[in-house]
């Protein structure tokens, strides 16, 4: 960061000052304070990114596998030593507490772990004698230069769903993070900085929409991995795809989890307390709207109630803080807004966090969990992603109303259940349409060997992020079939 706290760019291995006019100023969501400024560039900028990454790629994906993986052994490691500073970093600019920042680091790094197996994980596949003396083989190789544009709920962990596999497969990368949390990643380059990555492997680019703009734009750019709120994930992959790229776009989200009478009452209440609370609602997994089957209803409601009642909210690096405000005033606002249509809508407000104050932190953008009883189907507030500390909850009288009233949203993205019946849990991972399924857990966020899927508007495109989805993003397959003019080789 420069003297006036204005961030760089990471171009081609230097810290290059963005030709950008206009800065943003990153707010910590907590206290109030400037951390710094954020260039908001655009194609100049982004155009310098894609040179870099283009003139990298050759030698890049020369590299064998195994010199490439070197780097994700060194960076994990350093990742390691430095795990409580980054994860301090995370907590200053998003908000999230120290816990929840050291998991979603942890996460990241298991990304990193998984893409070191890219030796393995890239091969491709033969077979001898298609014809006599005839053999064919699949390779997989590099796509060229790829970018990642990134939201603010997860300053790293997002980015490193992407970038270890895009590297390690032998591409050349473009990070655009979040304008509202772009320290962390700064801080990530700093460390690739110094494990010695070669200029230009990985390039830093920040940012809000011209510079998104410009990656949709860059000819050069291959491949477009985007997450992000739904209507900004559907304009990517329009623009992106009808330019030729490759892209996934990861949406927004309303996950439903359903209560049944046999669930383990208190487990299931303390499990979802901390899907719906925990990174103060803004997890793209989180519970947004429990659905309690016939008599879950009032031993459940009264069960989070209490719980969500006694979280304890405060900034994120204060001791025994449970949940941390959220990210800017404007969400906050809009937040609050909505929990008040929610009761114009005619839901009962049985928990109200609005209008948080938190001693020593009167400037953080706090709300406290908050619940809605009784949402009416079909109401505004049952149908939008509201990315806060909110549940609501709405009842069913059997698995199939349950079924029926989830099924009805647009989003896709995850769905639990709470039972002790293996045929309900089995007839709700068949029926249910969404990406991530939860059989008794709150937070269904597949491991980094398995693909973060998600369905409906909740993800564009075919191939996932992370593990082997990840090595199919980021490589084109190539087949050859070969016959050499001897006399053991098949003849005409
Ligand atoms: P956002 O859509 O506002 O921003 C995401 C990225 O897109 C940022 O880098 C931003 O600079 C850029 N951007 C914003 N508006 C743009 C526009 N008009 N044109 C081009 N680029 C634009 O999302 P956010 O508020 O940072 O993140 C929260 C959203 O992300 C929520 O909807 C959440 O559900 C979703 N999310 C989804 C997943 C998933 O896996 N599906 C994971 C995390 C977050």
């Amino acid at each position: 960061m420069s003297k006036n706290g204005q961030l760089p760019n990471y171009i081609n291995g230097r810290w290059q000052r963005s030709m950008a006019s206009e800065y943003m100023a990153v707010i910590n969501p907590a206290t109030g304070e400037a951390l710094g400024h954020v260039p908001l560039g655009g194609e100049p900028d982004v155009a310098a990114a894609v040179d870099a990454a283009q003139a990298a790629f050759p030698e890049w994906r020369r590299t064998p596998p195994e010199d490439r993986i070197q780097f994700l052994f060194k960076l994990k490691q350093i990742l390691e030593e430095r795990f409580d500073e980054i994860a301090r970093l995370i907590t200053i600019e998003n908000g999230k507490t120290l816990t929840e920042a050291r998991a979603e680091l942890r996460r990241g790094v298991e990304n990193i772990e998984v893409a070191c197996g890219i030796p393995v994980l890239m091969q491709g596949y033969n077979l001898e004698d298609v014809a006599r003396g005839i053999d064919e083989i699949m390779i997989r190789q590099p796509l060229g230069v790829v970018a990642a544009i990134t939201p603010f709920n997860f300053p790293v962990m997002v980015p490193l769903w992407f970038m270890p596999y895009a590297i390690a497969c032998g591409n050349t990368f473009i990070s655009k993070p979040s304008e509202r949390v772009p320290v962390t990643m700064q801080r990530l380059f700093e460390l690739l900085h110094e494990i010695g990555l070669p200029p230009g492997v990985a390039n830093l680019v920040h940012g809000a929409k011209p510079s998104v703009d410009a990656l949709l734009d860059q000819p050069s750019v291959r491949a477009i991995s985007f997450v992000g709120s739904t209507p900004v994930a559907r304009y990517i992959y329009a623009r992106a795809s009808e330019n030729g790229k490759r892209v996934q776009a990861q949406g927004g989200a309303k996950n439903h989890v359903v209560v049944l009478p046999d669930a383990d009452m208190e487990m299931t209440a303390q499990i979802v307390n901390d899907s719906a609370f925990g990174c103060a609602g803004q997890r793209c997994l989180a519970v947004s709207t429990a659905i309690t089957v016939g008599e879950a209803q009032r031993a459940f409601r009264d069960a989070i109630v209490d719980l969500a009642g006694s979280i304890r909210v405060n900034y994120g690096l204060e001791e025994g803080a449970q949940m941390g405000p959220v990210i800017t005033r404007e969400s906050q606002a809009r937040i609050e807004t909505l929990i008040a249509k929610g009761a114009n809508e005619g839901a009962t407000v049985v928990l109200d966090g609005r209008g948080a104050r938190i001693p020593k932190y009167e400037a953080g953008n706090f709300i406290k969990p908050t619940i809605l009883d009784d949402i009416p189907a079909g109401g505004e507030i049952s149908k939008t992603e509201i990315f806060g500390p909110v549940l609501s909850i709405t009842h069913a009288r059997t698995v199939d109303e349950a079924i029926g009233i989830l099924s009805s949203s647009p989003y896709g993205n995850a769905a639990s259940i709470f039972t002790n019946s293996g045929a309900a849990a089995r007839k709700f991972r068949y029926e249910a349409p969404a990406g991530n399924i939860g059989i008794n857990i709150g937070v269904a966020a597949p491991m980094a060997y398995f693909p973060f899927s998600g369905w409906k508007e909740s993800f564009f495109g075919v191939v996932h992020g992370q593990g082997r989805d990840g090595v199919e993003f980021y490589t084109e397959k190539k087949v050859v079939i070969e016959r050499w003019p001897k006399e053991w080789s098949r003849k005409f």
